[in-house]
C-alpha cells in the first residue's frame, strides 16, 4: 500500500471537546491546523446530549470562556441553546441540542480552515529523542504520514503521548475504574407534570450537596427552586424513595442516579443518563466495550419503560435516540510536567501557571448505587495549571481534555466537557504560539505570554470565586 504524506504546523489527534476547543485555537491564532478523528463525525461526548458541565461554578459565574462560546453561540443561533441552569444540587451547566451542535461545530472549524480528517485512527507514531515528528494515520484506502511540528493528544485516552512512551497512569492502586454507560433521550416530555412531581417529592432527589449552593436553604425549598426555574434539571437519587423503591423491587437495574436535563425545548426532550456497567473495564480495550454494549442497550430500554410507566410527565413521550457510542468515564492519564491532585481541585486552589479553570465537583461513580461527589470548596473554581498539559519526556507534545496530568481523584473534575474545551484552547494557543516562535520545545514558552495571550481570546484566569 503506497503512503501519501502530509506537513502541517499543528495536528490535534481526537475530535471530542478537547480536540475541538484545541483546533480551533491553533487555526485562530495562525496555525495551519488538521484535527484527526476516528469517527465519522466530530463533537465526541458532546453530541450525547448531556449538558456541558464546568463552564460555571456553582455560584453561577462564568469559569471557562474564549472557543467554548464561540461553539455556544453558534448553537444559539440555530435555537440550539438553553443555556446555564442550576441543578440546585452541586453545579450549574450549559444545556444543548446535541443535533445542533454537530453542526455548530462544523461551522466553527470551517470559519478558522480547520482541515478534517474523519474516519482516520492514529496507530502509530514516530519519535526521536522526544520528539514526534510524525503520527501514521489509517484510513479505509490507505495510511498516510503526517508530519507536523506540534501534536496535540486530544485522544481522551492518551493514545499518542502513550504511543510516544510518555508516562501514563490508569486507576488507582485499587484498580477501580469508573463505569461504562449509554446516554439516550426521550421526546414528547411534559414539563409542567415533572416538576410538580419534583416539587412534591424532594426526598427522593439529590439537592443542596454544597454549603454554598445549599444557603441555608431545606431539599422542599430548593425542590421548589427546580420547579421555579422551569427547566428538567433533575438528579433522582438512587437511595431515595423513587428510584432505589425501582431498584429493590427489580424494576431498575441497581444505579446511583436518573439525571435528567433537558436538550430541545422544540421536541420537548430531554437527555438521560442512568445506565451503567461497573467491572472495571478499560475502555481502550474494543472488544471489552464491545461485549457491554447490548446489556447497556436493554438497561436504556429498561429506564424507556420505567419513566413512561412511574414518572408523570413521561407517559406520552417517545425515545428518540441514542448517544453516538458509549460513554466512557475513565482510561489513560498522562503525567506530565504538573500533576493535579483532587486537594488542589476540591480546595479551589489557585495557581501561578494557570491556563484555564475547573468547577464541577469530584465526580466518580463506583458500582451499584454509589458514587463519589465532592463539591468544589466555596462553590467557586480550581485552577489547572499549565504543566497539566505538558507530558513528561516529550518536547513536541502537548495533553488536552480526560487524559491531562492528574491525579485519579481530581480526574473526576477535570474530565467535565467545559474543562476540556479549555485546556484544549489552551493548548492549541500554545502550540501555534510555539510555531510562530520557532521554538522545539514547549517548555520553552513563557506561560505569563500564554496567559496574555488566552485572556485576549476571551479566556476565563482569574477574578472569579
Ligand atoms: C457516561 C458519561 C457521562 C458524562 N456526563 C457528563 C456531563 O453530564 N457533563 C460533562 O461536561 N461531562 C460529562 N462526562 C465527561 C465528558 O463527557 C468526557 O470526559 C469528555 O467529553 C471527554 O472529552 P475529550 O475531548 O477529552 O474526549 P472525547 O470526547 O472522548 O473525544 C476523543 C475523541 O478522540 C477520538 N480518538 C480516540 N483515539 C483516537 C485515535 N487514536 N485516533 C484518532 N481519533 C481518536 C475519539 O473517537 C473521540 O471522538 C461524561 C462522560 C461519560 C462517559
Amino acid at each position: 500500500m503506497s503512503l501519501k504524506h502530509l506537513s502541517y504546523d499543528v495536528a490535534v489527534i481526537g475530535g471530542g471537546a478537547a480536540g475541538i476547543g484545541a483546533a480551533i485555537a491553533a487555526a485562530k491564532s495562525g496555525s495551519r491546523t488538521i484535527l484527526v478523528e476516528a469517527g465519522p463525525i466530530f463533537g465526541g461526548e458532546l453530541l450525547s446530549g448531556m449538558s456541558v458541565d464546568g463552564v460555571l461554578n456553582g455560584r453561577g459565574e462564568w469559569v471557562v470562556r474564549g472557543v467554548a462560546d464561540e461553539i455556544f453561540e453558534e448553537c444559539r443561533k440555530m435555537d440550539g441553546f438553553i443555556g446555564p441552569l442550576h441543578d440546585y444540587r452541586l453545579i450549574c451547566y450549559v444545556c444543548v441540542d446535541p443535533e445542533i451542535m454537530k453542526i455548530a461545530i462544523m461551522r466553527v472549524l470551517d470559519r478558522y480552515g480547520v482541515t478534517p480528517a474523519l474516519y482516520t485512527q492514529v496507530t502509530d507514531v514516530v519519535t526521536d529523542n522526544g520528539v514526534i515528528d510524525s503520527v501514521i494515520l489509517t484510513h479505509k484506502n490507505q495510511r498516510t504520514v503526517l508530519s507536523a511540528k506540534y501534536f496535540i493528544d486530544a485522544s481522551g485516552d492518551g493514545d499518542v503521548a502513550a504511543m510516544a512512551g510518555a508516562p501514563t497512569e490508569l486507576s488507582d492502586e485499587k484498580g477501580e475504574l469508573q463505569p461504562l454507560s449509554l446516554m439516550f433521550r426521550m421526546s414528547g416530555v411534559e414539563n409542567g407534570p415533572l416538576l410538580k412531581f419534583v416539587r412534591d417529592n424532594a426526598n427522593s432527589l439529590a439537592v443542596g450537596e454544597s454549603e454554598a449552593v445549599r444557603a441555608g436553604r431545606t431539599d422542599e425549598e430548593l425542590a421548589q427552586a427546580i420547579y421555579d426555574q422551569g427547566e428538567p434539571t433533575i438528579f433522582f437519587r438512587g437511595n431515595g424513595p423513587f428510584l432505589g423503591g425501582a431498584i429493590q423491587r427489580g424494576e431498575m437495574a441497581p444505579t446511583a442516579l436518573i439525571m435528567i436535563m433537558p436538550t430541545s425545548k422544540a421536541r420537548k426532550e430531554v437527555c438521560i443518563n442512568a445506565t451503567r456497567v461497573a467491572e472495571n473495564i478499560n475502555g481502550i480495550n474494543a472488544l471489552d466495550v464491545s461485549r457491554v454494549v447490548s446489556r447497556l442497550m436493554e438497561q436504556v430500554w429498561n429506564t424507556t419503560n420505567f419513566l413512561k410507566a412511574h414518572c408523570p410527565g413521561f407517559e406520552n413521550a417517545t425515545f428518540a435516540g441514542m448517544a453516538p457510542r458509549v460513554g466512557i468515564r475513565e482510561t489513560r492519564r498522562v503525567m506530565g510536567e504538573y500533576v493535579l491532585s483532587g486537594d488542589e481541585a476540591a480546595g479551589a486552589v489557585k495557581q501561578r501557571d494557570v491556563i484555564t479553570k475547573g468547577a464541577h465537583h469530584i465526580d466518580i461513580h463506583q458500582d451499584g448505587s454509589r458514587q463519589v461527589r465532592i463539591p468544589i470548596a466555596d462553590g467557586g473554581s480550581y485552577d489547572i495549571p499549565f504543566g497539566c498539559l505538558v507530558p513528561r519526556t516529550l518536547k513536541n507534545v502537548m495533553t488536552a481534555g480526560r487524559c491531562i496530568s492528574t491525579d485519579r481523584t481530581a480526574n473526576g473534575t477535570t474530565r467535565m466537557m467545559g474543562q476540556c474545551l479549555g485546556t484544549g484552547h489552551a493548548a492549541g494557543t500554545a502550540a501555534a504560539m510555539c510555531v510562530a516562535a520557532g521554538h522545539d520545545d514547549v517548555r520553552q514558552l513563557p506561560v505569563a505570554r500564554l496567559q496574555t495571550k488566552l485572556r485576549e481570546q476571551g479566556a476565563v484566569l482569574d477574578g472569579t470565586h
